[in-house]
Order: structure tokens, then sequence, then C-alpha cells
């Protein structure tokens, strides 16, 4: 083997920063012009901290992942036990103890029926395992339909499957053409919703309404009321069309609620699953379905086999990482603080609404939004968020603006005094930015 070490020694005099920009390309980030990329050597609880000691309260948790805080103790842990007694197997002809468990423990507590798990490596993958699931199963039950409904402005990944179901927007503007067909519907509210049903019910061909329930995420955090979604689900039953719920971002307590299809009475087929999956600790995605979905494929006919799968198929120590964050997440504390953060987010907003740079105010659990005004000067809007997301920077606060749209995603342990801080700063910046 090579030996690599001179490579570190070479580069000693360059702090990580310099070394970063050498060679890496970072995501979602034009390099010719990107601020120095911030190192970071730790991170525990809310915070993480940088090579020079500046600490950063992480208030969205690390792209909204990082649910109990960094470096959970309990997580470690567990983590650690399991790198010295099975570090990875392949997943398909064996199993494992935590694969297993990890379905055993979760299913119970989606909403609706669930019945099986499929495991892949992130939200994207979870979502092509989804969309596959309901074409295939259409397919394998000799009534083909190839039509696939979702709603404008949503988010569901940059894998090509997942970014024909999002909304066309400046992340997927490049491969447009590329993308298949989806039809994309509004968000339903009091005006529409009669509309939409009764467009949903004339349908024939069209094979599942893929959807992130609540709360569009990366869209500007839209949210729309679960009693118009539930509506939408109910139609596209009755016009038998698959539904799969992304709750990529939603699931683990996000909302309010450890899923935010709980607050439906119609339950999805599918349930996609992963951000919050591992506590942050790690990538991990799950697809779970119904058996309805899971009988379509069982045959002596090989063709109706779901032929998928990825190399780090329910890597164990991504499940021993989940079941461990599975276990803090139900704790009673958890949902408390849950409680506590919607309960002192719905103050603040009170607080600011009538702001004249504040435009709208939103709230979905612990997640609030808040739309700057920008007098609709878009070159003045791409500057805006790059000014804001510095200004946050410097008082030591990670908060990633989508555009004009601020929002606070945080870890369910942050406390009271730097939700403080935090609102604080965001009334500082409606002031100066
Ligand atoms: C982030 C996200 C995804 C994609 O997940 P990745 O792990 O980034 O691939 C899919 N759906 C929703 C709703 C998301 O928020």
């Amino acid at each position: 083997m090579p030996d690599n070490s001179q490579v570190s020694t070479s580069f000693s005099e360059l702090n990580l920063t310099e070394r970063d920009k050498k060679v890496i390309w970072h995501p979602y980030t034009q390099m010719k012009n990107a601020l120095p990329h911030i190192p970071i050597v730790r991170g525990e609880g809310v915070y993480v901290f940088d090579e020079h000691g500046k600490r950063y309260i992480d208030a969205v948790s690390s792209w909204w992942v990082n649910i109990h805080g960094h470096s959970h103790p309990h997580i470690a842990q567990k983590v650690a036990e399991q790198l010295t007694v099975l570090e990875h197997v392949i997943f398909a002809g064996f199993t494992h103890e935590p694969a297993v468990l990890l379905a055993e423990r979760l299913l119970p507590i989606l909403p609706g029926k669930q019945d099986k798990v499929f495991y892949t490596d992130n939200g994207s993958t979870a979502v092509e395992v989804a969309l596959k699931m309901c074409l295939q199963y259409w397919d394998n039950k000799g009534t083909p339909k190839t039509k696939i409904l979702a709603f404008k402005n949503a988010y569901h990944g940059d894998t090509f499957g997942a970014m024909s179901v999002s909304g066309r927007s400046i992340f997927t503007d490049a491969f447009n053409s590329l993308l298949f067909d989806v039809e994309f519907i509004d968000l339903p509210d009091e005006s529409n919703i009669s509309n939409l049903t009764s467009h949903i019910s004339n349908l024939t061909d069209t094979a599942c309404f893929i959807f992130e329930p609540l709360i569009l995420g990366s869209g500007g955090m839209l949210m729309y009321e679960a009693k118009y979604l539930d509506e939408l689900v109910a139609a596209c039953k009755k016009a038998g069309i698959l539904i799969i719920a992304d709750e990529v971002m939603t699931g683990f307590g996000r909302t309010g609620t450890y899923f935010a299809c709980e607050k439906l009475i119609h339950k999805p087929d599918i349930i996609c699953l992963s951000k919050g999956l591992t506590g942050g600790t790690m990538p991990l995605g799950i697809t779970t379905c119904t058996d309805e979905i899971f009988d379509a494929f069982l045959s002596d006919d090989k063709l109706k086999t779901l032929y998928h799968g990825h190399s780090f198929t329910a890597n164990p120590i991504a499940c021993v990482a989940s079941l461990a964050s599975l276990d803090i997440l139900l704790q009673k504390e958890t949902l408390a603080n849950i409680k506590r953060i919607e309960a002192k987010h719905a103050l603040f907003l009170q607080e600011i609404k009538a702001h004249p740079k504040v435009k709208a105010v939103r709230q979905t659990g612990t997640i609030i939004a808040i739309e700057w005004e920008t007098g609709n000067e878009t070159s003045y809007l791409s500057n805006l968020r790059n000014l804001l997301y510095a200004y946050f920077l410097d008082k030591g606060i990670i908060l990633r603006p989508l555009g004009n749209i601020i929002y606070i995603l945080p870890p369910y342990i942050i406390s009271d005094e730097d939700l403080d801080y935090i609102y604080a700063a965001i009334k500082s910046a409606l002031e100066e930015v």
C-alpha cells in the first residue's frame, strides 16, 4: 500500500479551511465564490465548536438530522459496542439482530398499519424505493399505471426519481428535460379542496401520490392543514391511487407528534424515513409498506421481485444508532421538550409577526418559519439570504435561510436560554439587516 502519511505533513502549514479548498467540492455550494468553510472539530449537545474554539448553536439540527444533539453519550455507547461485535454483513441471504429489532420496534409506532421495512441509505433512496414499489405493484398486478401525483414546490431528494417527483426549481433546472412526467397539484386549502378532490376522482392511470405531510421543507417551509391532506388522501384511496408519505423530515417528533401522519384519519400505504432516524449519527434510510403492497411482489415469477438494494443495506451500526435514538425519542422528557419548544416558538411568533419587515410567520410543531419582507426585489433576495446567514454565524448561530425565509428547526434538547438567544438575534436582525 502506498504510504500516504506524507500528504498531511506536506499540507501542515495550511489550516483545515485552506486544505479543504484544495480538495473538496461541497454540496449545494457555488464553489467559485463560496465563503471559507468553517472547520468544526467537536460537537456537544446543541453546540458545535470550530478549531479556534468558537461555539455555534446548531439551530437547524445540521440539515434537520440531529434531533437529540451532537455526540449523544447513549448513541455513542451503543455504536461503540456494536463496532466490536459486527460492523457490517451483506443483507441479501443474511440478517442480523439490529435490523430485525429496529423493524420490530419501529413498525408498531408508525401511523396506520405498516408491516414491512425495506432498508436503504438516505432520504432520496428511501423515496426511490417507494416509487419503485408503487410502479411495480401495479405492473405485478397486471394493471400498469405510470402517472404520479405530487405537490408543486415539493422536495423529495436529489437522485433522478426523487428529483422527478420534486417541484421544478433551480435545483432541477439542469436536468428538467430528463425528468419523468409528474402531475403537480397545489397545496390544499379551504378555497381549492373541492376542485382538487373532484380532479383526483377522475384520475384512472395514476400509480401513486407522494407528499411531505403538513410541511414542504426545502420548498420554503410551506405549511398546510392536516384536514385538507386527509381529504386528498381519501380521494386518492377511492380512485385506487397508492399513498406515499415522505416523512424524511417530519418523522421522529419534528411536527409535535412522533409522525406527522398521526394527524390523518386516512393512513399512507408507504412511509419514507431518514434524517432523524439515527439521531443524526450516520446515514440510513427506511421505506415501510403494508402487506397489501408486499404481497403483490410474492410470486413464482422472478420478474415480480423488487430488484433493488444498496451495498450498505441495513448496516448494523446505523441500525444500532437508530435503536439508541429511538430509546431517547420515546422517553417522556423528549416529548416534554418538544411541547416546550412548540409553546416557546408560538410566543415568539406572536411577538414579531406585526413587525414591518415580517411578511409572514408559520409554525408546525418544533419548526417555525419567518418570511422576510423583500418588496419583490429578487436580486436583493439572494443577497439578503447571504447577509442573514453571515449575520447569524457571526453571533454563533447556524441558521440557513431558504431565500428570504428564516427557519428554526432545533435539536429537542435545546435549552430555553439558547432559544431566547436565537430569538433575540432574529429580533436584532429585523432591525439591522
Ligand atoms: C431531505 C429530504 C429528502 C432527501 O433526503 P437525503 O437524505 O438528503 O437524500 C427527501 N425528502 C424530504 C422530505 C427531505 O426533507
